[in-house]
């Protein structure tokens, strides 16, 4: 058995960690399945996805400010539309996770917390949620 849900997400900055977690929580809940796996996959070029903590929102912060300092916004970039620096940070962050679904819960670390990764926005962005019972 298997679950799709979108997930809608609104970014309000150009680079903004937004923390989906309550929602793929939600989404978990109402699918009434108890041991599986969560899939959530972001269909977008310019933004991604990672797990990391979302008790100390400095984290993301820092996240953020490491992946700037790491990929400049302007730069010796050749695509047009000139916004690389958010197609590299997409790139390094990833277009999926994967979270192991036991006893109905996430099986997620403490200080762990899913965080959509936006580096293009404000947009209106998606996320995909699959959710597969074992
Ligand atoms: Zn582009």
């Amino acid at each position: 058995m298997s679950l799709f849900t979108v997930i809608d997400v609104k970014s309000e900055k150009r680079t903004q960690f937004i923390d989906i977690t309550a929602s793929v929580r939600e989404c978990l809940a109402g699918s009434g399945v108890s041991e599986g796996v969560a899939v959530i996959f972001v269909p977008h070029t310019t933004a991604g996805i990672t797990i990391n903590e979302n008790a100390d929102p400095s984290v993301p912060g820092d996240i953020i400010a490491g992946l700037a300092r790491l990929v400049p916004e302007s730069g010796d970039y050749q695509h047009a539309e000139g916004n690389s620096d958010a197609h590299i940070k997409a790139s390094l962050m990833g277009s999926s996770v994967t979270v192991i679904i036991k006893e109905g819960q996430l099986l997620l670390g403490t200080w762990q917390g899913i965080f959509f990764c936006e580096f293009d926005g404000p947009r209106k962005r998606k996320a995909w949620l699959n959710i597969t019972a074992a």
